[in-house]
């Protein structure tokens, strides 16, 4: 898919908003992503996933058994990559404000694909490759469907996304639509 596609698919499910909004990195952005509503869609979301997961097949990584979502954004993206790529599919959750393995155990020795929605500073990207390290797993690759983070996230594995999106954010005391008196949103995500 070319990247003026993907926009189409964004827009057109209200998935990119335009506003002001808080960021979970606590930046102000006058543009959110919100995968809820791409997952409004089925069909476009796992036209979208599809293409990605070619992305990873193109590049083949190295051998894969398992992909692995942080919860709760990154779980339907997890599962429809792991079925595109014929993989098992497991997610963590929050336990006690901590990513944590609280229903499927990471297998040791297995390969994992870390799937994710959109990475801004990839900080559930980290807990999750260090939840699969601590259970004895092998990190291969991450994917997510949006990259916000400008290049700026990095994990040491590679690192594949359908979409770059660079993003302008603001730290809180110099956002320019905080200062035009804007209402601050603070998205669900
Ligand atoms: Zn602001």
């Amino acid at each position: 898919m070319q990247a003026h596609e993907i926009l189409h698919d964004l827009e057109a499910t209200g998935a990119l908003l335009n506003g002001h909004f808080e960021l979970r990195s606590k930046l102000h952005s006058n543009r959110f992503f919100q995968c809820a509503l791409l997952q409004r869609h089925p069909r476009v979301f796992a036209r979208l996933c599809t293409a990605l997961a070619a992305k990873v097949e193109a590049a083949n990584p190295g051998p894969l058994d398992c992909v692995i979502a942080p919860a709760l954004g990154g779980i339907v993206a997890g599962h429809e990559l792991a079925r595109c790529l014929d993989l098992r599919s497991v997610f963590a959750e929050k336990q006690d404000g901590v990513l944590a393995m609280r229903r499927f155990a990471i297998e040791p020795g297995a390969r994992y694909l870390v799937a994710e929605d959109v990475v801004t500073r990839g900080g559930r990207v980290d807990e999750t490759i260090a939840l699969v390290r601590q259970g004895g797993g092998t990190v291969v690759a991450v994917a997510v469907l949006i990259d916000r983070s400008a290049g700026q996230a990095a994990f040491g594995v590679p690192l594949f996304s359908l979409l770059e999106m660079a993003p302008e954010v603001w730290q809180p005391g110099h956002c320019p639509l905080c200062r035009a008196g804007a209402p601050l949103v603070h998205p669900g995500s």
